[in-house]
């Protein structure tokens, strides 16, 4: 089971990073990290980034329930949990809603991997999951189906949800999709798009097993 040190302060860390880097905006999106416990350290909904504090954020179980904080935990808590549930090898969930990966998302078209490295990263194409309502159960289920092998997935009419050893890494991923879905989309604008020959995919997806197993 992948576990983050020091969870509290690596969550806060990236979720003020997420905030200067223009993934979020005022409360939207959530970051989590898996603790040494099993436990789940989480970011708490409706408390502006800027001014969140380590005393703002939430610690609930793998069932949901809250053992620490004097918050409520983000409204997307089981998104988060059916990822740590489903996939022993995450420590750390982000949930954004970057504007050019979420366009993708409304679009339901996924983020092709189309530039060198991309596939190092993700594993391959950003899928998009089935429509399931903010907050319910459903957003988790579809994210996991939509995550195997990947590093990120888009929520349909929603966001991305990215997953990582650490919340650093986490929010690595959740950038570097965003900064591709841009690309990709100016690419479609001026005309068809090329995507890397399926053998060079291949290669770095194996790269991105390897690393997901091994991270540095
Ligand atoms: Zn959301």
């Amino acid at each position: 089971m992948r576990t983050v040190p020091d969870a509290q302060n690596a969550v806060l860390a990236a979720a003020k990073d997420m905030l200067r880097k223009g993934l979020v905006e005022g409360t939207a999106g959530n970051i989590s990290a898996r603790m040494d416990d099993g436990n789940v350290c989480i970011t708490p909904s409706s408390v502006d980034y800027e001014a969140m504090t380590l005393d703002d954020l939430m610690i609930i179980d793998p069932g949901g329930e809250v053992l620490e904080g004097h918050r409520s935990p983000s409204s997307e808590k089981l998104l988060h949990l059916a990822c740590y549930k489903a996939f022993d090898d995450v420590g750390s969930v982000i949930h954004s809603h970057p504007v050019y990966a979420t366009m993708f998302a409304i679009a339901h078209q996924a983020i092709p991997p189309c530039i060198d490295e991309f596939s190092i990263y993700v594993g391959g194409e950003v899928r998009v999951t089935d429509y399931a309502e903010s907050g319910s159960g459903g957003v988790g289920e579809n994210a996991v189906a939509a995550l195997e092998g990947r590093g990120a997935a888009l929520l349909a009419n929603h966001g991305m949800v990215a997953v990582g050893p650490n919340p650093a890494k986490a929010l690595h991923i959740t950038a570097l999709v965003e900064r591709s879905a841009q690309i990709v989309w100016g690419a479609m604008a001026l005309g068809q798009i090329h995507e890397l020959p399926a053998e060079v995919n291949k290669k770095f997806k194996s790269i991105y097993e390897f690393l997901r197993e091994n991270p540095m």
